[in-house]
């Protein structure tokens, strides 16, 4: 569950597409289309319009993003204190060597602060 990563994507994204409505019109003056005419005027002012609001889109993606915080992981194996091998911390004994791994359970906590997922 990355929902922090996806909105910065669709951010992103949205503000992509505004620079495309936003400057549209100026690639086609550029590329040497007519727009003195009213209706492309009034064709600009819509796609100005609608670049305009995806990009305030894209802000309240960004905003939305960082205000979202990603859960922690925490770690779900412990290491075996014989072996050194990972094993799931729900284990009685250990898989690999045999051996208890019960009492390890009171330090869970210290070891999965120094483990990554
Ligand atoms: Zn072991």
């Amino acid at each position: 569950m990355a929902f922090k990563k996806l909105f910065m994507f669709l951010s992103m994204f949205l503000a992509w597409l505004s620079l495309g409505w936003l400057s549209s019109t100026f690639i086609f003056k550029l590329a040497g289309v007519d727009v003195t005419t009213q209706s492309f005027r009034s064709f600009r002012f819509v796609t100005i319009i609608l670049g305009l609001c995806l990009l305030f889109l894209s802000a309240l993606f960004y905003v939305v993003s960082h205000f979202i915080k990603e859960k922690e992981r925490i770690s779900k194996f412990i290491r075996c204190k014989v072996c050194g091998r990972k094993i799931p911390f729900d284990m009685v004994m250990c898989p690999y060597c045999f051996s208890d791994v019960r009492e390890r359970k009171n330090e869970l906590k210290e070891e999965v602060s120094g483990e990554s997922a």
